[in-house]
């Protein structure tokens, strides 16, 4: 079955859009374009402590006054915990999740405590101390109400994925993924019921994306996903990971950095045009 193309931007709205939220987006747009498809726009607001009401107001408001348009409903993840839950529950009923009680310190500890233990793509890798906790435990410390993550059990998921799993990217071509580099990865969080990793390869999905354009920050990150895919049965979509933007003193533009948003370059009198030939160069 052919898909009719389809790209993503897919923001969290715990701060106000940059340049480099800008660079992200066209990027998406002028690849659905380029493809004679669709952009999608997809609020990514799992983590409801940092999200807020009015930074997703923002992103449809910025977004469209730099001239961008995409399909409504938008989907917000925040409304699809359901469907998170519905893939962990397959997951689960084929033995390769379990409960994970450690909390951040004892992680730490833990690692400490094992100066060679396997480093990852994002640090350390999860020790597996949960991993093979007698399951009458497990359950008797859920009973108890003790406050869980689940992890994917990625030495299980290996063995129950296809042997031959790749990904293709635009750039760099067919990439053998290579999961097992970030461990036992979180699908849920203790307090809430998805992770990014989860829930990014869900929406994708579901939303049949059929090519991923993200930044070059996520590039390892797609070898977690593109398990999760074969582990659900899904067809992967293809992936552009584009080089990020920065600023003139050579650093990635940040929400913390007091990065320029696009409602200052606005207030500042910048029309999109200026705007978007500022990054013309960068594309
Ligand atoms: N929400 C992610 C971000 O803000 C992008 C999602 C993805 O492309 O995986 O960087």
């Amino acid at each position: 079955m052919i898909l009719p193309p389809r790209t993503r931007f897919a923001p969290s709205p715990t701060g106000y859009l940059h340049l480099g939220h800008a660079f992200a987006a066209l990027a998406a747009a002028r690849a659905a374009d380029r493809l004679g498809g669709t952009m999608l726009l997809r609020i990514e607001d799992i983590d409801q402590s940092r999200c807020k009401p009015e930074f997703e107001a923002a992103i449809y408001e910025d977004l469209g006054w730099l001239g961008l348009r995409w399909p409504e409903p938008v989907r917000r993840q925040s409304d699809h915990f359901a469907d998170y839950a519905a893939e962990l529950a397959r997951l689960d009923d084929a033995g390769l999740i379990y409960p994970c009680f450690c909390t951040r310190a004892a992680i730490q500890r833990e690692i400490a405590q094992s100066p060679s233990a396997p480093h990852g793509p994002d640090g350390p890798i999860y020790p597996g101390v949960c991993r093979d906790l007698d399951p009458r435990e497990a359950t008797g410390r859920r009973a108890a109400g003790e406050a869980f993550a689940l992890r994917l059990d990625s030495a299980k998921a290996r063995v129950a994925a296809s042997p031959d799993l790749f990904f293709e990217d635009e750039t760099r071509g067919r990439i053998a993924a290579q999961p097992e580099k970030f461990g036992d990865v979180v699908l849920a969080r203790k307090d809430t019921p998805t992770s990014y990793h989860l829930a990014v390869t869900v929406d994708d999905h579901l939303q049949a994306v059929t090519l991923a354009t993200r930044g070059e920050d996520l590039f390892e990150a797609t070898h977690v996903h593109r398990l999760l895919q074969d582990l659900l049965g899904y067809t992967p979509p293809r992936y552009a990971h584009h080089r990020l933007l920065t600023n003139p003193g050579g650093k990635r533009y940040a929400k913390r950095e007091g990065a320029v948003t696009l409602r200052a370059l606005r207030d500042a009198g910048e029309t999109p045009e200026q705007v978007i030939a500022r990054l013309q160069p960068l594309g």
